[in-house]
């Protein structure tokens, strides 16, 4: 949330393409990119980020349309790689602000997009569905989508032509040989592709620090095998109700086991619903049961999957780890599978959520142990499989921490692309491509806007500051009575305080506080006395100073002015 100098040159008279990161890169979450050329613009992703923890009530982050705004004659479509949050999670804002823009993706993820913004009440949402292989055109934009492979079924790479040259954009991916679905990335279009030329590619970030192959989907598999091989009680599978592979593996595990298989949850069954649909789920005949059901059954013979790996306080998981859920309570016999790991900024919630599934005395697994999770994203090889399929001539490492994106740029350098064409670009930053030249050559805004409770109301970091101010040093609110006929203040102020003084401290220094006002507002004139945001102010800047005098503290304070 650092305040940043913008400088927007304009745009060239030749022929160009821009590729500006709004979000995504110096931290994991709110991925979108802009790609603007002389007449089109497309905004690859448009995701959301969970808060830190010291962002106190602030629901979601998304990030700021300004640069789109400014050149909303020019929006044509966003291109969707995928249907995680962190890509699709800020469409409903962004729809709320440019209504009617193409949101293009592969059918699983338009579900998603869909299951997401119920909420909002968008209405019917501008959905355009494709399928991997598939071109579409908007201007003189055209945008191919290549299968590969993630945690979520319908993952695509960004093959996106320019009059100026090829954009690759790889989305979130890694590369499995044996994939669940039997479909590993579409290799012969990668090689296409780079064999065409590319200008400049963007790629994964995530796991650049990891040496090495990240794991086949498989692995879990064998897993879920050794798991449901030793597990005597019940089985609950908690994983992304996106994870399509993840589900596969629970409905065949559950199949070889002799088990029957409940989804809990709107979000799963959604999923479960569409997946089915779509052809991205075999489901055996019989081996569905209502959550309802399960009760009937022997321990021996259920497996329940359900949502909540991020300690979401809502989510199923949470709710049966405090026994508040209405239709699943936890017994000591059964085997928890946290199938995931915890997104940057959950830890703390999933640990607590995890620390009440062992006071119930289930048995829990979690995280990489016995590997019943698997990263959805390339390791360092994989990440050089692709650099050296696609070889860009300019490389842009996104999805990442700064550190992630600098390790990711120097493994490109590895593969021959010039170390001056790699750029470690943060939010905002705008980098700008002619047939002359390929550099950095402006920032515009890549900062943060603040969503809470309902998401109807974007919020300033001025009521970030105070919620902040409030849980460090309380509140103070000073109540001043004036008489609107005698133009002067009825009796002395009413000072009332939640967590700013210490106990023994508290009343003499309230009754300090009280004269204190009094003392001041007598020196105000009439006039000063009649405008009640005056009053307001000099009441505030009083207490504030000469609490922090007293206290050292920077308590909130609300004067509340009444006329009588
Ligand atoms: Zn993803
Ligand atoms: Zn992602």
């Amino acid at each position: 949330m650092k305040t940043q100098s913008i400088s927007v040159p304009k745009a060239p008279k030749e022929p160009f393409v821009r590729i500006v990161p709004l979000g995504g890169c110096g931290e994991i979450g709110r991925n979108m990119t802009v790609i603007e050329t002389n007449d089109d613009l497309v905004v690859v992703d448009c995701g959301l980020m969970f808060p830190d923890e010291e962002m106190f009530g602030v629901d979601i982050v998304i990030n700021d349309f300004s640069y789109v705004r400014e050149r909303v004659h020019k929006l044509r479509a966003v291109l969707v790689t995928h249907g995680h949050e962190d890509h699709i999670g800020g469409i409903p804002y962004f729809l709320r602000e440019f209504p009617n823009t193409p949101i293009v993706g592969t059918a699983i993820t338009g579900a998603l997009i869909k299951a997401k913004s119920r909420e909002h009440k968008l209405g019917e949402m501008p959905l355009v569905a494709v399928a991997p292989g598939d071109r579409v055109r908007y201007g003189e934009i055209e945008a191919e989508f290549v299968h590969i492979n993630h945690s979520v079924a319908g993952a695509c790479s960004l093959a996106i032509r320019t009059p100026s040259g090829t954009i690759f954009h790889t989305g979130d991916f890694k590369f499995d040989q044996t994939p669940i679905d039997g479909r590993p990335a579409d290799f012969a279009a990668l090689a296409r592709i780079g064999e065409e030329g590319v200008l400049c590619m963007l790629a994964d970030s995530t796991n650049a620090e990891r040496p090495g192959h990240t794991q086949s989907e498989r692995v879990v598999g064998e897993a879920f095998t050794t798991i449901f091989s030793k597990a005597t009680g019940r089985i609950l599978i908690v994983s992304f109700a996106s994870n399509v592979p993840r589900i596969q593996q629970a409905i065949d595990h559950a199949e070889k086991f002799g088990r029957k298989i409940a989804f809990l949850g709107r979000s799963m069954n959604n999923v479960l619903h569409f997946a089915r649909e779509h052809g991205h789920l075999r489901i055996p005949p019989d081996i569905l049961v209502k959550i309802e059901e399960v009760g009937a059954l022997r321990a021996d013979q259920v497996v329940v999957m359900t949502t909540g790996s991020q300690g979401e306080p809502m989510s199923g998981l949470s709710r049966m780890s405090v026994r508040d859920h209405p239709k699943f309570a936890i017994d000591p016999g059964d085997t928890i599978v946290i199938s995931a790991t915890p997104i940057p900024g959950n830890e703390k919630s999933v640990y607590r959520t995890i620390n009440n599934l062992y006071r119930l005395g289930a048995t829990v697994i979690h995280g990489n142990e016995g590997r019943a999770h698997v990263s959805g994203h390339a390791s360092q090889e994989e990440l050089l499989l692709m650099l050296n399929l696609i070889r860009p001539e300019y490389f842009i490492p996104v999805h990442g921490e700064y550190r992630m994106l600098v390790t990711h740029g120097r493994l490109a350098t590895k593969t021959g692309v010039h170390p001056e064409s790699v750029f470690v670009i943060e939010n905002g930053d705008i980098v700008e491509f002619t047939a002359d030249y390929g550099d950095k050559i402006g920032k515009t805004y890549g900062g943060m806007v603040l969503v809470d409770g309902t998401g109807l109301g974007e919020m300033g970091e001025a009521v970030l500051r105070d919620r902040k101010m409030l849980s460090h040093d309380g509140i103070v609110t000073a109540v001043v009575a004036i008489d609107a006929e005698e133009v002067q203040t009825i009796g002395v102020p009413d000072i009332v305080t939640r967590g700013a003084f210490y106990e023994p401290e508290s009343e003499e220094l309230i009754e300090h506080l009280r004269s204190h006002l009094s003392a001041m507002l007598a020196t105000l004139s009439s006039d000063a006395l009649r405008d009640t945001n005056s009053v307001r102010e000099h009441v505030r800047a009083t207490l504030a100073k000469e609490i922090f005098s007293r206290t050292r503290r920077r308590p909130v304070i609300v004067p509340i002015v009444i006329e009588a």
